[in-house]
Protein backbone atom coordinates (compact mmCIF):
# COMPACT_ATOMS: atom_id res chain seq x y z
CA UNK A 1 0.00 0.00 0.00
CA UNK A 2 1.31 3.86 -0.96
CA UNK A 3 2.54 5.05 2.24
CA UNK A 4 1.78 9.00 2.36
CA UNK A 5 2.99 11.54 4.92
CA UNK A 6 1.33 14.98 5.53
CA UNK A 7 2.89 17.66 7.60
CA UNK A 8 0.65 20.31 9.03
CA UNK A 9 -2.87 19.69 10.66
CA UNK A 10 -4.49 22.82 9.71
CA UNK A 11 -7.05 22.53 6.73
CA UNK A 12 -4.95 21.66 4.53
CA UNK A 13 -3.41 19.11 5.94
CA UNK A 14 -6.59 17.88 7.04
CA UNK A 15 -7.97 17.79 3.37
CA UNK A 16 -5.10 16.21 1.87
CA UNK A 17 -5.45 13.65 4.75
CA UNK A 18 -9.03 13.02 3.90
CA UNK A 19 -8.63 12.79 -0.19
CA UNK A 20 -5.35 10.44 0.00
CA UNK A 21 -6.90 8.01 2.65
CA UNK A 22 -10.58 7.65 0.92
CA UNK A 23 -10.04 8.64 -2.34
CA UNK A 24 -6.38 7.01 -3.23
CA UNK A 25 -7.01 4.33 -0.58
CA UNK A 26 -3.03 5.17 0.65
CA UNK A 27 -1.73 4.75 4.08
CA UNK A 28 -1.94 8.24 5.22
CA UNK A 29 0.38 9.31 8.41
CA UNK A 30 -1.29 13.04 9.25
CA UNK A 31 1.88 14.76 11.46
CA UNK A 32 1.04 18.06 13.77
CA UNK A 33 3.29 20.01 15.70
CA UNK A 34 0.36 20.92 18.24
CA UNK A 35 -1.44 18.76 20.79
CA UNK A 36 -4.43 19.44 18.83
CA UNK A 37 -5.91 19.19 15.11
CA UNK A 38 -6.86 22.91 13.55
CA UNK A 39 -4.40 24.79 12.75
CA UNK A 40 -6.17 28.32 12.41
CA UNK A 41 -9.01 26.62 13.17
CA UNK A 42 -8.91 27.21 16.64
CA UNK A 43 -11.35 26.27 19.17
CA UNK A 44 -11.21 27.57 22.82
CA UNK A 45 -13.52 26.86 25.62
CA UNK A 46 -14.97 29.88 28.37
CA UNK A 47 -16.02 29.35 31.54
CA UNK A 48 -18.90 30.91 32.15
CA UNK A 49 -21.78 30.65 35.16
CA UNK A 50 -24.11 29.25 32.17
CA UNK A 51 -21.69 26.30 30.94
CA UNK A 52 -19.04 26.28 28.91
CA UNK A 53 -18.83 28.09 25.83
CA UNK A 54 -16.98 27.40 22.79
CA UNK A 55 -15.63 30.65 20.52
CA UNK A 56 -13.00 30.51 17.90
CA UNK A 57 -10.03 32.62 17.82
CA UNK A 58 -9.25 32.80 14.29
CA UNK A 59 -10.81 30.91 11.58
CA UNK A 60 -14.57 32.32 12.37
CA UNK A 61 -16.56 32.66 9.17
CA UNK A 62 -16.54 30.86 5.49
CA UNK A 63 -19.19 31.64 2.95
CA UNK A 64 -21.69 29.12 1.27
CA UNK A 65 -21.76 30.52 -2.44
CA UNK A 66 -17.74 31.17 -2.70
CA UNK A 67 -16.51 28.21 -0.46
CA UNK A 68 -17.66 25.49 -2.44
CA UNK A 69 -14.85 22.32 -1.82
CA UNK A 70 -14.67 23.49 1.67
CA UNK A 71 -18.99 23.07 1.92
CA UNK A 72 -18.82 19.75 0.18
CA UNK A 73 -16.15 18.72 2.79
CA UNK A 74 -18.61 19.85 5.68
CA UNK A 75 -21.04 17.44 3.76
CA UNK A 76 -18.97 14.65 3.27
CA UNK A 77 -18.25 14.84 6.88
CA UNK A 78 -21.56 15.08 8.17
CA UNK A 79 -21.58 18.10 9.78
CA UNK A 80 -22.95 20.74 7.44
CA UNK A 81 -26.34 21.35 9.88
CA UNK A 82 -24.22 22.51 12.50
CA UNK A 83 -23.71 25.44 11.16
CA UNK A 84 -25.81 29.00 11.04
CA UNK A 85 -25.63 32.04 9.92
CA UNK A 86 -22.84 34.62 10.61
CA UNK A 87 -23.75 38.17 11.07
CA UNK A 88 -21.47 40.15 8.90
CA UNK A 89 -22.04 43.96 10.54
CA UNK A 90 -18.90 45.98 10.38
CA UNK A 91 -18.11 49.33 12.28
CA UNK A 92 -15.64 52.16 11.01
CA UNK A 93 -14.79 54.34 14.09
CA UNK A 94 -12.07 56.92 13.87
CA UNK A 95 -11.50 59.05 17.36
CA UNK A 96 -8.64 61.00 15.62
CA UNK A 97 -10.86 62.26 12.90
CA UNK A 98 -14.30 62.19 14.88
CA UNK A 99 -16.02 59.95 12.17
CA UNK A 100 -17.80 57.01 12.76
CA UNK A 101 -20.68 54.04 11.44
CA UNK A 102 -21.48 51.20 10.83
CA UNK A 103 -22.77 48.80 8.58
CA UNK A 104 -25.44 46.14 8.23
CA UNK A 105 -26.16 47.37 11.71
CA UNK A 106 -29.74 49.23 10.71
CA UNK A 107 -29.85 52.89 9.76
CA UNK A 108 -29.38 53.82 13.60
CA UNK A 109 -25.72 52.60 12.46
CA UNK A 110 -25.03 54.35 9.43
CA UNK A 111 -26.35 57.75 10.75
CA UNK A 112 -25.12 57.22 14.31
CA UNK A 113 -23.46 60.33 14.28
CA UNK A 114 -25.92 63.62 13.42
CA UNK A 115 -23.17 65.61 11.90
CA UNK A 116 -22.62 62.94 9.01
CA UNK A 117 -25.66 63.66 7.35
CA UNK A 118 -23.97 67.54 6.52
CA UNK A 119 -20.11 66.20 5.77
CA UNK A 120 -19.96 65.66 2.23
CA UNK A 121 -16.46 63.44 3.10
CA UNK A 122 -19.15 61.32 4.52
CA UNK A 123 -21.33 61.07 1.70
CA UNK A 124 -18.76 60.45 -0.77
CA UNK A 125 -17.53 57.22 0.72
CA UNK A 126 -20.92 55.60 -0.65
CA UNK A 127 -20.76 57.56 -3.84
CA UNK A 128 -17.05 56.44 -4.18
CA UNK A 129 -18.31 52.58 -3.44
CA UNK A 130 -20.64 52.17 -5.81
CA UNK A 131 -18.26 53.55 -8.89
CA UNK A 132 -15.09 51.69 -7.34
CA UNK A 133 -17.33 48.40 -7.35
CA UNK A 134 -18.33 48.81 -10.96
CA UNK A 135 -14.64 49.78 -12.26
CA UNK A 136 -13.02 47.23 -10.37
CA UNK A 137 -15.38 44.16 -11.48
CA UNK A 138 -14.94 45.64 -15.17
CA UNK A 139 -11.36 45.56 -14.62
CA UNK A 140 -11.05 42.17 -12.85
CA UNK A 141 -12.81 40.31 -15.12
CA UNK A 142 -10.99 41.95 -18.06
CA UNK A 143 -8.14 41.05 -16.07
CA UNK A 144 -6.52 44.33 -17.01
CA UNK A 145 -5.32 45.25 -13.48
CA UNK A 146 -1.27 44.92 -13.86
CA UNK A 147 0.83 43.24 -11.33
CA UNK A 148 2.86 46.73 -10.31
CA UNK A 149 -0.51 48.22 -9.64
CA UNK A 150 -0.76 48.41 -5.54
CA UNK A 151 -4.21 49.14 -3.71
CA UNK A 152 -3.15 52.64 -2.68
CA UNK A 153 -2.96 53.51 -6.52
CA UNK A 154 -6.03 51.92 -7.73
CA UNK A 155 -7.53 53.96 -5.10
CA UNK A 156 -6.44 57.38 -5.94
CA UNK A 157 -9.37 58.82 -8.24
CA UNK A 158 -11.30 58.14 -5.10
CA UNK A 159 -11.45 60.04 -1.79
CA UNK A 160 -9.49 60.16 1.16
CA UNK A 161 -12.49 59.48 3.24
CA UNK A 162 -13.44 56.50 1.34
CA UNK A 163 -9.89 55.08 1.46
CA UNK A 164 -8.92 55.23 4.94
CA UNK A 165 -12.41 55.04 6.61
CA UNK A 166 -13.64 51.87 4.32
CA UNK A 167 -11.39 50.20 2.26
CA UNK A 168 -8.17 50.12 4.57
CA UNK A 169 -9.92 49.42 7.25
CA UNK A 170 -12.14 46.68 5.50
CA UNK A 171 -9.02 44.99 3.77
CA UNK A 172 -7.16 45.01 7.47
CA UNK A 173 -9.96 43.39 8.93
CA UNK A 174 -10.41 40.85 6.12
CA UNK A 175 -7.12 39.87 6.24
CA UNK A 176 -5.91 40.48 9.60
CA UNK A 177 -3.10 42.88 8.83
CA UNK A 178 -1.75 46.04 9.99
CA UNK A 179 -3.30 49.06 7.64
CA UNK A 180 0.32 49.99 6.87
CA UNK A 181 0.55 46.99 4.40
CA UNK A 182 -3.13 47.24 3.01
CA UNK A 183 -2.20 49.94 0.43
CA UNK A 184 1.06 48.70 -0.98
CA UNK A 185 -0.84 45.33 -1.54
CA UNK A 186 -1.29 44.32 -5.20
CA UNK A 187 -4.49 45.42 -6.61
CA UNK A 188 -4.87 42.68 -8.31
CA UNK A 189 -4.86 40.22 -5.66
CA UNK A 190 -7.26 42.20 -3.49
CA UNK A 191 -9.27 42.92 -6.16
CA UNK A 192 -9.99 39.56 -7.22
CA UNK A 193 -10.49 38.09 -3.96
CA UNK A 194 -13.35 40.81 -3.61
CA UNK A 195 -14.89 39.84 -6.57
CA UNK A 196 -14.48 36.28 -5.84
CA UNK A 197 -15.90 36.24 -2.59
CA UNK A 198 -19.12 38.62 -4.04
CA UNK A 199 -18.04 41.97 -2.29
CA UNK A 200 -17.93 44.07 -5.42
CA UNK A 201 -21.58 43.08 -6.35
CA UNK A 202 -22.55 43.21 -3.09
CA UNK A 203 -24.39 40.51 -3.09
CA UNK A 204 -22.83 37.77 -0.64
CA UNK A 205 -24.20 38.75 2.97
CA UNK A 206 -26.81 36.66 3.29
CA UNK A 207 -24.49 33.26 2.52
CA UNK A 208 -21.75 33.67 5.46
CA UNK A 209 -21.92 31.24 7.88
CA UNK A 210 -20.29 30.26 11.30
CA UNK A 211 -20.02 26.95 13.69
CA UNK A 212 -22.45 26.20 16.14
CA UNK A 213 -19.73 25.15 19.04
CA UNK A 214 -16.87 26.58 17.03
CA UNK A 215 -15.11 25.11 14.19
CA UNK A 216 -13.59 22.11 16.34
CA UNK A 217 -16.75 20.57 15.24
CA UNK A 218 -15.77 19.69 11.79
CA UNK A 219 -11.97 19.23 13.22
CA UNK A 220 -13.46 16.84 15.46
CA UNK A 221 -15.98 15.14 12.43
CA UNK A 222 -12.39 14.87 10.41
CA UNK A 223 -10.20 13.02 13.49
CA UNK A 224 -13.08 10.74 13.75
CA UNK A 225 -13.96 9.45 9.95
CA UNK A 226 -10.24 10.33 8.50
CA UNK A 227 -8.96 6.63 8.89
CA UNK A 228 -5.37 6.88 8.85
CA UNK A 229 -2.95 7.57 11.89
CA UNK A 230 -2.74 11.09 13.44
CA UNK A 231 0.29 11.72 15.32
CA UNK A 232 -0.66 15.13 17.36
CA UNK A 233 1.84 16.75 19.22
CA UNK A 234 4.51 15.94 16.68
CA UNK A 235 6.94 18.51 15.24
CA UNK A 236 8.43 17.38 11.67
CA UNK A 237 12.34 18.85 11.85
CA UNK A 238 13.35 17.32 8.33
CA UNK A 239 12.15 15.64 5.18
CA UNK A 240 14.62 13.86 2.92
CA UNK A 241 13.99 12.24 -0.57
CA UNK A 242 16.27 9.59 -1.27
CA UNK A 243 17.32 7.90 -4.21
CA UNK A 244 14.43 5.58 -5.86
CA UNK A 245 11.79 8.38 -4.51
CA UNK A 246 11.51 7.56 -0.74
CA UNK A 247 10.82 10.07 1.39
CA UNK A 248 12.39 9.62 4.65
CA UNK A 249 10.08 11.96 7.57
CA UNK A 250 12.33 13.06 10.47
CA UNK A 251 10.18 14.01 13.67
CA UNK A 252 10.58 14.34 17.32
CA UNK A 253 9.61 10.60 17.38
CA UNK A 254 12.10 9.39 14.82
CA UNK A 255 12.21 8.39 11.50
CA UNK A 256 9.79 7.10 8.99
CA UNK A 257 9.67 6.24 5.38
CA UNK A 258 7.21 7.17 2.73
CA UNK A 259 6.65 6.89 -0.66
CA UNK A 260 5.10 10.86 -1.01
CA UNK A 261 4.89 13.69 1.72
CA UNK A 262 2.61 16.54 1.18
CA UNK A 263 3.74 19.57 3.16
CA UNK A 264 0.19 21.25 4.16
CA UNK A 265 2.40 23.81 6.13
CA UNK A 266 3.08 27.55 5.83
CA UNK A 267 5.31 27.95 2.37
CA UNK A 268 8.48 29.61 4.86
CA UNK A 269 8.10 26.37 7.32
CA UNK A 270 8.09 23.46 4.54
CA UNK A 271 11.08 25.41 2.88
CA UNK A 272 12.76 25.15 5.98
CA UNK A 273 11.98 21.57 6.45
CA UNK A 274 13.38 20.54 2.81
CA UNK A 275 16.68 18.89 3.61
CA UNK A 276 17.93 19.90 -0.20
CA UNK A 277 15.33 22.28 -1.67
CA UNK A 278 15.91 22.33 -5.73
CA UNK A 279 16.84 25.89 -6.87
CA UNK A 280 12.84 26.40 -7.48
CA UNK A 281 11.38 25.55 -4.02
CA UNK A 282 13.87 27.76 -2.86
CA UNK A 283 12.68 30.92 -5.30
CA UNK A 284 8.57 30.10 -4.95
CA UNK A 285 8.27 28.81 -1.16
CA UNK A 286 10.88 31.32 -0.02
CA UNK A 287 8.85 34.41 -2.02
CA UNK A 288 6.60 34.14 0.70
CA UNK A 289 6.99 36.02 3.66
CA UNK A 290 4.45 36.16 6.96
CA UNK A 291 2.94 38.74 9.23
CA UNK A 292 2.88 37.07 13.28
CA UNK A 293 -0.01 38.55 14.40
CA UNK A 294 -1.24 38.08 18.96
CA UNK A 295 -4.48 37.60 18.90
CA UNK A 296 -6.12 38.17 22.53
CA UNK A 297 -9.49 37.04 23.44
CA UNK A 298 -10.51 39.53 25.82
CA UNK A 299 -13.61 41.65 28.25
CA UNK A 300 -12.04 44.87 27.95
CA UNK A 301 -14.86 46.16 25.90
CA UNK A 302 -13.07 49.64 26.20
CA UNK A 303 -11.25 48.64 23.06
CA UNK A 304 -14.46 49.32 21.33
CA UNK A 305 -16.97 52.13 21.02
CA UNK A 306 -19.39 52.69 23.77
CA UNK A 307 -21.84 53.43 21.26
CA UNK A 308 -23.97 50.23 21.26
CA UNK A 309 -25.39 51.02 17.45
CA UNK A 310 -21.56 50.95 16.67
CA UNK A 311 -21.02 47.23 18.25
CA UNK A 312 -20.78 45.16 15.15
CA UNK A 313 -19.33 41.85 14.56
CA UNK A 314 -15.82 43.80 13.07
CA UNK A 315 -14.81 46.55 14.51
CA UNK A 316 -11.91 48.91 13.20
CA UNK A 317 -11.31 51.76 15.60
CA UNK A 318 -9.19 54.37 14.90
CA UNK A 319 -6.88 55.93 17.79
CA UNK A 320 -4.20 58.12 18.25
CA UNK A 321 -3.09 56.92 14.51
CA UNK A 322 -3.05 53.65 15.33
CA UNK A 323 -6.26 51.19 13.58
CA UNK A 324 -7.33 48.58 15.88
CA UNK A 325 -9.20 45.50 14.56
CA UNK A 326 -11.59 44.00 17.25
CA UNK A 327 -14.21 41.00 16.49
CA UNK A 328 -17.02 41.09 18.80
CA UNK A 329 -17.49 37.21 19.19
CA UNK A 330 -21.12 37.04 20.94
CA UNK A 331 -22.40 38.46 17.41
CA UNK A 332 -20.22 36.51 14.95
CA UNK A 333 -21.37 33.04 16.56
CA UNK A 334 -24.08 32.18 18.42
CA UNK A 335 -22.82 32.30 22.25
CA UNK A 336 -25.38 32.05 24.97
CA UNK A 337 -23.88 34.20 27.28
CA UNK A 338 -24.35 37.72 28.49
CA UNK A 339 -20.75 38.57 28.52
CA UNK A 340 -18.98 40.69 25.48
CA UNK A 341 -16.43 38.70 24.25
CA UNK A 342 -13.47 39.99 22.39
CA UNK A 343 -11.02 39.39 20.27
CA UNK A 344 -8.70 41.68 19.23
CA UNK A 345 -5.63 41.60 16.49
CA UNK A 346 -2.18 42.83 17.53
CA UNK A 347 -0.39 44.70 20.45
CA UNK A 348 -3.33 46.42 22.39
CA UNK A 349 -4.21 48.56 26.07
CA UNK A 350 -5.86 45.36 27.15
CA UNK A 351 -6.09 46.08 30.70
CA UNK A 352 -4.44 42.69 32.23
CA UNK A 353 -7.38 41.25 33.98
CA UNK A 354 -9.68 41.53 31.44
CA UNK A 355 -7.69 39.02 29.39
CA UNK A 356 -8.37 35.26 28.27
CA UNK A 357 -6.06 33.80 26.37
CA UNK A 358 -3.37 34.97 23.78
CA UNK A 359 -2.57 33.64 20.65
CA UNK A 360 0.01 33.52 18.08
CA UNK A 361 -0.82 33.20 14.21
CA UNK A 362 1.20 34.10 11.10
CA UNK A 363 -0.65 35.72 8.01
CA UNK A 364 1.04 35.52 4.43
CA UNK A 365 2.25 38.70 3.01
CA UNK A 366 0.72 38.48 -0.36
CA UNK A 367 2.76 41.03 -2.21
CA UNK A 368 3.78 40.98 -5.60
CA UNK A 369 6.80 38.30 -5.37
CA UNK A 370 4.32 36.10 -3.50
CA UNK A 371 1.37 36.76 -6.01
CA UNK A 372 4.26 36.11 -8.78
CA UNK A 373 5.32 32.95 -7.39
CA UNK A 374 1.75 31.50 -6.75
CA UNK A 375 1.28 31.41 -10.76
CA UNK A 376 4.27 29.45 -11.14
CA UNK A 377 3.87 27.01 -8.37
CA UNK A 378 2.44 24.22 -10.66
CA UNK A 379 6.40 23.97 -11.42
CA UNK A 380 7.25 22.12 -8.11
CA UNK A 381 4.93 19.32 -9.32
CA UNK A 382 6.88 16.22 -10.14
CA UNK A 383 8.76 15.09 -7.14
CA UNK A 384 8.19 12.92 -4.06
CA UNK A 385 7.09 15.66 -2.44
CA UNK A 386 4.83 18.22 -2.75
CA UNK A 387 3.28 21.40 -1.03
CA UNK A 388 -0.23 23.16 -0.25
CA UNK A 389 -1.57 25.93 1.83
CA UNK A 390 -4.15 28.29 2.12
CA UNK A 391 -0.94 30.32 1.23
CA UNK A 392 -1.49 28.95 -2.41
CA UNK A 393 -4.78 30.97 -3.16
CA UNK A 394 -6.04 33.93 -1.25
CA UNK A 395 -5.60 32.56 2.23
CA UNK A 396 -8.23 31.17 3.51
CA UNK A 397 -9.92 28.15 4.39
CA UNK A 398 -11.77 27.42 0.46
CA UNK A 399 -8.23 28.27 -0.76
CA UNK A 400 -6.46 25.46 1.95
CA UNK A 401 -9.27 22.94 0.36
CA UNK A 402 -8.44 23.30 -3.01
CA UNK A 403 -4.48 23.58 -2.93
CA UNK A 404 -4.72 20.05 -1.00
CA UNK A 405 -7.21 18.44 -3.39
CA UNK A 406 -5.25 19.74 -6.25
CA UNK A 407 -2.04 17.96 -5.14
CA UNK A 408 -4.04 14.91 -4.18
CA UNK A 409 -5.14 14.42 -7.16
CA UNK A 410 -2.22 14.90 -9.40
CA UNK A 411 -0.70 12.25 -7.00
CA UNK A 412 -1.03 9.05 -9.10
CA UNK A 413 0.30 10.33 -11.86
CA UNK A 414 3.65 11.24 -9.82
CA UNK A 415 4.34 8.02 -8.36
CA UNK A 416 6.58 5.83 -9.94
CA UNK A 417 5.03 3.40 -12.32
CA UNK A 418 5.65 0.26 -10.35
CA UNK A 419 4.80 2.14 -7.10
CA UNK A 420 1.59 3.28 -9.07
CA UNK A 421 1.01 0.06 -10.48
CA UNK A 422 0.68 -1.98 -6.89
CA UNK A 423 -0.63 1.02 -5.12
CA UNK A 424 -3.98 2.23 -3.93
CA UNK A 425 -5.60 -0.60 -2.18
CA UNK A 426 -6.97 -0.77 0.47
CA UNK A 427 -6.94 1.89 3.43
CA UNK A 428 -7.61 1.59 6.88
CA UNK A 429 -11.10 2.76 7.71
CA UNK A 430 -10.54 3.91 11.70
CA UNK A 431 -8.44 6.43 12.49
CA UNK A 432 -5.42 5.66 14.86
CA UNK A 433 -3.66 7.69 16.99
CA UNK A 434 -0.06 7.59 17.23
CA UNK A 435 -0.01 10.05 20.49
CA UNK A 436 -1.23 9.41 24.03
CA UNK A 437 -4.66 10.45 24.35
CA UNK A 438 -3.44 12.98 26.59
CA UNK A 439 -1.94 15.00 24.15
CA UNK A 440 -5.22 14.92 21.69
CA UNK A 441 -7.75 16.66 24.34
CA UNK A 442 -8.37 20.65 23.89
C1 LIG B 1 -6.93 35.84 13.12
C2 LIG B 1 -7.26 35.07 11.87
C3 LIG B 1 -8.60 35.01 11.46
C4 LIG B 1 -8.93 34.28 10.30
N1 LIG B 1 -10.26 34.20 9.94
C5 LIG B 1 -10.60 33.46 8.85
C6 LIG B 1 -11.97 33.27 8.52
O1 LIG B 1 -12.88 33.73 9.23
N2 LIG B 1 -12.25 32.55 7.40
C7 LIG B 1 -11.28 31.98 6.62
O2 LIG B 1 -11.61 31.31 5.63
N3 LIG B 1 -9.98 32.13 6.94
C8 LIG B 1 -9.62 32.85 8.04
N4 LIG B 1 -8.29 32.99 8.37
C9 LIG B 1 -7.26 32.45 7.45
C10 LIG B 1 -6.74 31.07 7.86
O3 LIG B 1 -5.34 31.25 7.99
C11 LIG B 1 -6.99 30.04 6.75
O4 LIG B 1 -8.40 29.97 6.51
C12 LIG B 1 -6.59 28.59 7.06
O5 LIG B 1 -7.12 28.21 8.30
C13 LIG B 1 -5.10 28.30 6.98
O6 LIG B 1 -5.00 26.89 6.93
P1 LIG B 1 -3.66 26.08 6.60
O7 LIG B 1 -3.97 24.64 6.78
O8 LIG B 1 -3.13 26.49 5.28
O9 LIG B 1 -2.62 26.58 7.71
P2 LIG B 1 -2.68 26.40 9.29
O10 LIG B 1 -4.07 26.39 9.78
O11 LIG B 1 -1.75 27.41 9.86
O12 LIG B 1 -2.11 24.93 9.52
C14 LIG B 1 -0.71 24.63 9.47
C15 LIG B 1 -0.48 23.55 10.53
O13 LIG B 1 0.87 23.06 10.41
C16 LIG B 1 1.33 22.79 11.71
N5 LIG B 1 2.81 22.74 11.68
C17 LIG B 1 3.66 23.78 11.48
N6 LIG B 1 4.93 23.35 11.49
C18 LIG B 1 4.89 22.00 11.69
C19 LIG B 1 5.89 20.98 11.81
N7 LIG B 1 7.20 21.28 11.73
N8 LIG B 1 5.50 19.70 12.04
C20 LIG B 1 4.17 19.39 12.12
N9 LIG B 1 3.18 20.33 12.03
C21 LIG B 1 3.54 21.61 11.81
C22 LIG B 1 0.77 23.94 12.54
O14 LIG B 1 0.76 23.64 13.94
C23 LIG B 1 -0.62 24.08 11.95
O15 LIG B 1 -1.56 23.28 12.64
C24 LIG B 1 -7.94 33.65 9.54
C25 LIG B 1 -6.59 33.71 9.98
C26 LIG B 1 -6.26 34.40 11.14
C27 LIG B 1 -4.83 34.41 11.61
Amino acid sequence: MTRIAVVGGGISGMTAALRAARDLRADVTLYESAAVLGGHANTVVVDDPSGPIAVDTAFLVYNRLHYPRFVALLRELGVEDETCAADMSASFVDDDRDMRYALLRGLGGVFCQKENLLRPAFWRIFLDLAAFRRRARADVRADRIDEATTLGAYLEPYSAAFRDHFVVPLTAAIWSLPDEHVLLYPARAILAFFENHGLLAGRSGAAWRTFRGGSRVYVDAFARTFGGTLRLGEKVSRIERRPGGRVIVRSSSGEASFDHAVLATHADTSLALLAAPTREERALLGAFRYHPTTVTLHEDTSLLHPDPRLRASWNTVRRRGVLRITYLLNRVQPVATRRELLLTLGDAPIRPEKVLRTFSYAHPIFDAEAVSAQRRLASLDGGAVSFCGAWAGHGFHEDGVVAAERVIAALPARLPAAQRASSWTVGSSRTTFGTPASARSR
